[in-house]
């Protein structure tokens, strides 16, 4: 399944997802993610899916939702401009479809001449923008070996100044390692080079990869708000999943939370959704577990679960 939702999302309303690369495949393995550990840490493109595979199932989801869709957005289950074939997927999306096609993408590959052509259709490209420091960059992100700091702000500038659609800056903020007054200053600028029209503030509000990984204290938030002028979204989105997909609540519970944490009682209403109770017996078998992070428990497919805690 290479498109899913419409999933409720904190900044683009009821957006249809779509993965058209492999589970945890990326060129950063950042500390906060919250798909756990990059599997497949790279920087070569490839047409991962035949990409009419990738279309039918993206009009199978859009068709069936008709009228309660947002915007149609290319996230990946790691990095979406590691695919070969998203321009053409996006190109398709604009002329099948009425709705705003977005793109979220970490940005690294932006230096990349064919990337940048391939987004140059999207509504929408919402990228990472973190630190001003190399080496907060390098901690924070773990990129592939191959990218420098440096190269990858200059394919952001160059796409900033070839792309007519819109930029959205998303700042993730990490507690203790991006969160200092001076370094948040220096990111500023960075992000005023490529004129964002929306600046994203987050934080880690779902499991991450690193166990200690934390939200920064409300105070660093509103610190960050006021300097980046920015939309506060460090808050845990509401709404439901669109399960017309979906046959069964294992199919729909296994397919939500391997692209988006899921927590426990949202996975209640989904089994109330299709009348069965089966969380516990996903828990049972040992693919899955539930672990607690900032106060609440979500269920995660066990191969996310590096060093995070477990409960039982
Ligand atoms: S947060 Fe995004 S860029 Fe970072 S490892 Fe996860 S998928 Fe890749």
């Amino acid at each position: 399944m290479y498109a899913y939702g419409p999933v409720p999302s904190r900044r683009l309303g009821r957006s249809v997802g779509v993965s058209p690369i492999p589970e945890k495949t990326c060129s950063y393995s950042c500390v906060y993610c919250q798909l756990g550990r990059t599997k497949t840490l790279t920087t070569k493109r490839h047409s991962f899916f035949p990409k009419e595979a990738v279309f039918a199932d993206i009009e199978k989801v859009v068709r069936a939702n008709e009228g309660k869709i947002d915007y149609i957005t290319f996230v990946g289950d790691g990095e979406p401009t590691l695919s070969l074939d998203l321009g053409a997927l996006i190109h398709e999306c604009k002329q099948n479809f009425p709705y705003k096609v977005a793109v979220i993408t970490n940005g690294s590959l932006l230096w990349m001449e064919d990337v940048r052509q391939d987004l140059r259709e999207a509504d929408v490209v919402n990228i990472t923008m973190a630190t001003s420091d190399p080496d907060t960059f390098k901690g924070m992100h773990r990129p592939h070996g191959s990218l420098r700091f440096e190269q990858v702000w200059q394919g952001i500038q160059q796409f900033a100044a070839e792309f007519k659609g819109q930029i959205w800056a998303e700042i993730m903020l990490v507690d203790m390692v991006n969160t200092d007054t001076e370094a948040m200053k220096s990111l500023k600028t960075l992000i005023d080079s490529v004129h964002p029209e929306r600046t994203y503030v987050m934080a880690p509000t779902r499991p991450p990869a690193e166990p200690w990984v934390h939200m920064p204290r409300p105070e660093t938030i509103l610190e960050a708000l006021a300097l980046f002028g920015g939309e506060n979204v460090t808050q845990l989105e509401e709404g439901s999943f669109g399960l017309d997909e979906f046959h069964s609540a294992v199919e729909a519970i296994s397919e939500i939370c391997r692209r988006h944490p899921l927590r426990i009682a949202q996975a209640r209403t989904i089994e109330a959704y299709f009348a069965q109770r089966t969380l516990d017996r996903l828990i049972a078998s040992g693919k899955f577990k539930i672990i607690s992070y900032q106060n609440r428990k979500y269920v995660l497919p066990s191969e996310f679960v590096f060093g995070k805690q477990e409960q039982s």
